[in-house]
């Protein structure tokens, strides 16, 4: 059977992998959580500053301008919150992961890391934040659920609102409960399950998407959306088949 890697990074204290791991493996799945992905890369101390230092250079200081990785700054030099460059990030962890496992690629499962970092990407002028990026390995951000999918229209009109008055963002923030994803929120477990079938898809088929607004592989651009369909982990029958079918190979 096809072997599916997961491992986690800095995840919120609501994520349940093994809830996660239940709900892959009820898909016929062969499925392996490794724990943090750090830890399984057992990086000696030089291997970790070197690492460090390398994370240090793909935050995202400037929300409208990509990363350059060989660009070095000030440590005082203030940040856009813990916002990653995405591709970076991947390529960063692929070189460490290939150094310390040059195996894993030559046994070709798939890897993918569920991570607590808020991972964007560059494109049209901006950063934006990210659910999934898709490759060696995968990473699913549980902070991107947050801060990628758009929040309901009134939201952003009542904040712009709040912001002018100088009142406090944690009222409207409670107003709204229960219709975005919290940080903290437990219904991230599920909707993880959900998020991690899009890049092994797209792995096997390239298909990125499903076009069913009800299958947990459409593409949500809404909280609402996201808590209605990824969090049902709903496949519709032809996304059910492929992935039962990626789950039968060798
Ligand atoms: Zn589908």
């Amino acid at each position: 059977m096809f072997p599916l890697f997961l491992y986690s990074d800095n995840p919120p204290p609501t994520l349940v992998m093994e809830e996660v791991v239940g709900f892959l493996a009820d898909l016929g799945l062969l499925v392996e959580f490794r724990g943090d992905f750090l830890n399984y890369l057992s990086l000696a101390a030089g291997e970790m500053a070197e690492l460090e230092s390398s994370l240090s250079r793909v935050r995202v200081f400037n929300i409208e301008t990509p990363v350059d990785f060989f660009e070095t700054h000030p440590p005082s030099e203030p940040f856009e919150k813990e916002l990653y460059d995405g591709f970076w990030i991947q390529r960063i962890f692929s070189r460490f992961f290939l150094r310390k496992h040059p195996g894993e690629l030559v046994e070709n499962g798939f890897h993918a890391v569920i991570t607590g970092r808020l991972l964007g990407t560059y494109g049209s002028r901006r950063y934006h934040a990210r659910v999934i990026i898709s490759g060696f390995p995968s990473f699913i951000s549980t902070a991107g659920l947050v801060e990628g999918p758009a929040r309901p229209r009134e939201y952003y009109f009542l904040k712009a609102e709040f912001v002018r008055s100088g009142k406090d963002l944690s009222e409207l923030d409670e107003g709204f409960r229960g219709k975005f994803v919290d940080y903290e929120d437990e219904r991230i477990t599920k909707i993880t399950g959900s998020y991690v079938l899009q890049p092994l898809l797209h792995h096997f088929s390239g298909k990125e998407f499903c076009e069913d607004s009800k299958c947990a592989l459409f593409n949500s651009h809404w909280q609402k959306e996201v808590l209605d369909i990824q969090y049902s982990g709903f496949l519709c029958p032809e996304c059910e088949r492929e992935i039962r079918k990626i789950a039968k190979r060798r």
